[in-house]
């Protein structure tokens, strides 16, 4: 199994979609897009500690728990792919959004960045070798005990594969790079002193990260 350090330090790109879960979109009463809505995060933004922190002055910062997707080949513009083998590994991790910021800066028709790639905001939890997406698996975030959120594959908008492919649409991956693919329902500020579990009881996952 790959290392954290390992997924973090080969990493050149993170792409991340936003609104893959309608329930999600709903929440934040957003429409639901007609194709994938593409952000990134920045590669400095990765972490992988039991313990994290944020920079200040960002206002409240939100957890997305997301089924991340790490690419395991070069694949180049233009082509498509039909095999879930161009994933090398899969697992959970958390988009950590400044959505104060984000939601300022969406009225403001200006780039998210500063609200979605600031220090740590993209935490690895667990990543295992990529197994059959067709399965399906469940994954979920309890904050303090309680849970917030419950993703299921099945309710994604957009697959895995139709993810991958349209991102080839209009640019290449790299081996090691990551994909995020959306937040379930149950987004919530996280304060200093919580503890977020994330697991997917389907795939044997459990972690723990410290809010510090
Ligand atoms: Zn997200």
């Amino acid at each position: 199994m790959v290392a954290l350090e390992i997924v973090a330090s080969e990493a050149r790109a993170i792409y991340a979609v936003g609104r893959n879960y309608a329930a999600h979109a709903a929440e934040l009463g957003n429409d639901i897009p007609t194709q994938p809505l593409w952000f990134m995060k920045s590669a400095a933004s990765l972490c992988f500690g039991d313990r994290v922190s944020f920079p200040k002055q960002l206002g409240p910062i939100h957890f997305e728990l997301e089924w991340m997707l790490r690419v395991g080949a070069d694949l180049e513009c233009g082509n498509s792919v039909a095999d879930t083998a161009c994933f090398s590994e899969m697992g959970l991790a958390i988009d950590f959004t400044a959505r104060k910021l984000q939601t300022q800066l969406k009225e403001e028709r200006h780039p998210w960045d500063r609200a979605k790639s600031f220090s740590n905001a993209c935490w690895l939890g667990c990543m295992i070798p990529s197994t059959d997406l067709a399965a399906g698996f469940r994954f979920m975030l309890h904050q303090n005990g309680e849970l917030r959120q419950k993703g299921a594959s099945e309710l994604m908008l957009y697959t895995p594969m139709e993810l991958v492919n349209d991102l080839l649409k209009f640019i290449s991956l790299r081996k090691g790079d990551l994909i995020l693919t959306g937040t379930p329902e149950g987004v919530a500020e996280v304060c200093s002193g919580d503890v977020l579990r994330v697991s997917s009881p389907t795939l044997g996952l459990i972690r723990e990260l410290q809010i510090t």
